[in-house]
């Protein structure tokens, strides 16, 4: 959570404040509320109009109405269609006609002669105001009139505490948090961008006088959260590109050509852009951070190895950083198969290279011997160190934090940083979490590429899949079978282990079947792998250690069972493991949902192939925190701020950001203390800002 109030410091206890005993506080602290500065950010989550109570005559069409009469007349309509019960109100000359849809129960309730406070949407009709479904009470001739038409702020309740106690609460104490609320900003930048002062907007997002004022504080709150975030991620940017140059790597036609020359295949359009746009990155002296975007099968390996030859071309050392061990092997198979022939020196770090090697590898990539490093992500958090390095590459970013990523470039002197993506960053996720990236698409897929084919079969009907699977394998391809789990937990079946007995004792004997999962030791499963790379096992049954990377273009099945236990982007990865080839592929779901999430994903995987609507689904079905792993990114959530729809603001805000650091560069001026003050608070740790502080 943003916690934008800065009140932290001088925290109280919630007993000690008005309105809050020991129950409360219990109750509010399950809301995750733990002082002055959670409440006052303890947001409403929509307003309501509480409107006055009027003679019936001034009514009018379209409000909310609220008025009192006596009843004149009841009526019970049994008829086809909607039966109704409906009554008439009457104060004085004037008449408000009543409808209670199914309401037969009223028959017993509401009688001719009382006197009703009704509440309700109001609708003329043929002259005559109407309400459809009212709130309504019975009062006698004394009760008072409401008074003043009122917003008043809903808030997310529990059930020990209503949205009525909560609106209280924070009255009580609304005072005393604002006092500690100081402006971030210089008055031009609120003037040009129409922002309401900051203890105002917090006033106000709980207390507005109207809905226009309402959506004016918030829209200055989220501002403020945005701005935040941009500033942080731009000051570490310049804190980490400050005063460092990086290795000038020259290349020239024959280089290009010697290159391209290692490829099987031609580039394609969008593999050819890429490639120049990093070329032009790190031939310009200063660090290159770029971000690969490009749907699974898109071919980012061979534009990371184009990158890494440069390096080595310029007598200089290249790493390449994936997810998992398989992934690192394969992606050492792949460059040592490019590179046979030629002097590049390759090394494979993983944790079975590395026992076996007795440091091997690591000594000859620390005197240079060795050119290109290719190892898991793990050997960020070690002590590998480089003659000389240039580039790193990583593969699958958005398991990667931000924090991780700052140690990754303490340990060249500076080299070049390449970011590969399969999982497409929605744009304005890119926008905010990757502000300090460039960023490349590449939008084209290899020629050739059959499009895959996606069915969902529902359980009963899984026997058609495995009939599948033998026609295919008989015709000479391969196919892999996902499940959730390595083992049964309960008894819904859906496991590796019992999946394999079953099928090779049944729908899929006399196949060679092969398990593959997490929990089996590395050597078992790089041999696992290797076999199914050459063709020696017809079926694997994994789990989603293949979801990233494998690329096996024989194989052109995949079967996901138990579909619905999955996220979307993952089923999107897993199908994208088929159709690397020349054969058409297929996706066979298979999944009963029991959730309307589950449903969603699956009509999704129906509905569409590309990566970058999957990943916009996604997000949306799951918010962004959950997209990337909170944990894993290292930043923080907006509490108010949604990305997926303020692109306007945000873009603003990442505007200001900029103008604003290059007047002061280190938020020293006095008007910005306040500011300086919340972003250090924040985002010291997460970004390495204490360096400057
Ligand atoms: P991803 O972008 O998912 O990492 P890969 O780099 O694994 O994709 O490439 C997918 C497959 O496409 C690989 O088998 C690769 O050899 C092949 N490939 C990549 N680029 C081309 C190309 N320009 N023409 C033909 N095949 C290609
Ligand atoms: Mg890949």
């Amino acid at each position: 959570m943003v916690q934008t109030v800065g009140v932290r410091a001088e925290e109280v206890n919630l007993e000690s404040l008005a309105e809050i005993g020991p129950a409360r506080a219990k109750a509010l602290r399950a809301l995750g509320v733990h002082g002055l500065g959670d409440l006052l950010e303890y947001f409403p989550r929509d307003y309501l109009y509480e409107s006055e109570e009027k003679p019936i005559d001034q009514l009018r069409d379209g409000e909310l109405g609220l008025a009192r009469g006596e009843v004149t007349a009841v009526n019970y309509i049994a008829g086809h269609g909607k039966p109704r019960f409906e009554a008439t109100l009457s104060d004085g000359p004037a008449r408000l006609a009543l409808v209670f849809f199914h309401g037969a129960y009223l028959r017993r309730q509401v009688h001719p002669g009382l006197l009703l406070r009704v509440r309700g949407k109001v609708q003329f009709f043929r002259g005559i105001p109407q309400m459809a479904n009212p709130k309504w009470e019975v009062v006698d001739p004394n009760t008072q009139p409401v008074e003043n038409a009122k917003l008043r702020a809903v808030y997310p309740a529990s059930a020990k505490l209503s949205s009525e106690t909560i609106e209280r609460i924070i009255a009580a104490n609304l005072e005393t948090a604002l006092s500690a609320i100081g402006e971030w900003h210089a008055p031009p930048l609120l003037a040009r961008r129409k922002l309401m002062g900051r203890a105002q907007a917090y006033r106000a997002i709980h207390q507005p006088v109207d809905r226009t004022q309402a959506l004016a504080a918030r829209r200055r709150l989220v501002y403020d959260e945005l701005i935040l975030m941009q500033l942080a991620l731009a000051m570490s940017h310049r804190l980490r590109t400050k005063k460092i140059s990086a290795p000038v790597l020259r290349i020239d036609k024959t280089l290009d050509e010697r290159i391209r020359a290692r490829f099987p295949f031609q580039l394609t359009a969008g593999q050819q852009n890429a490639v120049w746009q990093i070329v032009s990155d790190l031939k310009c002296g200063r660090p290159m951070k770029r971000l690969l975007q490009g749907d699974v099968g898109s071919g980012k390996t061979v534009v990371a190895l184009y990158a890494m030859l440069v390096a080595v071309a310029n007598k200089m050392q290249a790493a390449l950083l994936a997810p998992t061990e398989i992934l690192a092997e394969q992606h050492y198979l792949t460059l040592r198969n490019m590179l046979k022939g030629s002097k590049v020196e390759i090394e494979l770090l993983t944790a079975r290279t590395r026992r076996q090697g007795k440091g091997m590898a690591e000594s000859r990539l620390a005197e240079g011997e060795a050119h290109l490093a290719v190892g898991t992500q793990a050997l960020l958090n070690e002590k590998i160190e480089f003659a000389n390095l240039g580039v790193i590459v990583v593969d699958e970013q958005h398991r990667l934090g931000v924090r991780q990523r700052a140690t990754l470039s303490d340990k060249g002197v500076s080299p070049h940083y390449l970011v590969m993506t399969a999982t497409p960053i929605p744009r304005t996720l890119a926008l905010s979490y990757f502000a300090d990236f460039d960023v490349s698409a590449i939008d084209d897929l290899p020629p050739g590429r059959q499009p895959i084919r996606t069915r969902w079969l529902r359980p009963q009907n899984s026997g058609e899949a495995w009939q599948f699977v033998r026609e295919q394998i008989r015709a000479g391809r391969q196919a892999y079978v996902v499940l959730p789990q390595v083992e049964d937990e309960g008894d819904d079946g859906k496991s590796v282990t019992k999946q394999l007995r079953v099928l090779s004792t049944g729908p899929l004997k006399d196949i060679r079947l092969a398990a593959l999962h997490g929990q089996m030791p590395t050597e078992q499963k790089e041999e696992t792998m290797s076999a199914f790379r050459a063709g020696k096992i017809d079926v694997l049954v994994a789990t989603t250690v293949i979801e990233v990377g494998i690329d096996v273009p024989n194989a052109t099945v995949m079967v996901i069972d138990g579909a619905d236990r999955f996220g979307l982007s993952q089923l999107h990865q897993l199908r994208g493991r088929v159709g690397r080839g020349e054969w058409a592929s297929d996706c066979i779901l298979i999944a009963d949902p029991k959730t309307p999430g589950g449903e969603a994903r699956l009509t999704a995987m129906m509905t569409t192939t590309s990566g970058f609507e999957i990943a916009e689904m996604d997000l949306r079905l799951r918010g962004p925190g959950e997209f990337f792993g909170t944990r894993q990114h290292g930043l923080p959530e907006f509490k108010l701020a949604d990305v997926t729809s303020e692109l306007d603001l945000l873009q603003l805000a990442k505007e200001d950001a900029q103008e604003l650091l290059a007047g002061d560069p280190d938020l020293s001026k006095s008007v910005h203390a306040n500011l300086r003050a919340t972003l250090f608070a924040q985002f010291a740790q997460t970004l390495g800002l204490a360096q400057v502080g």
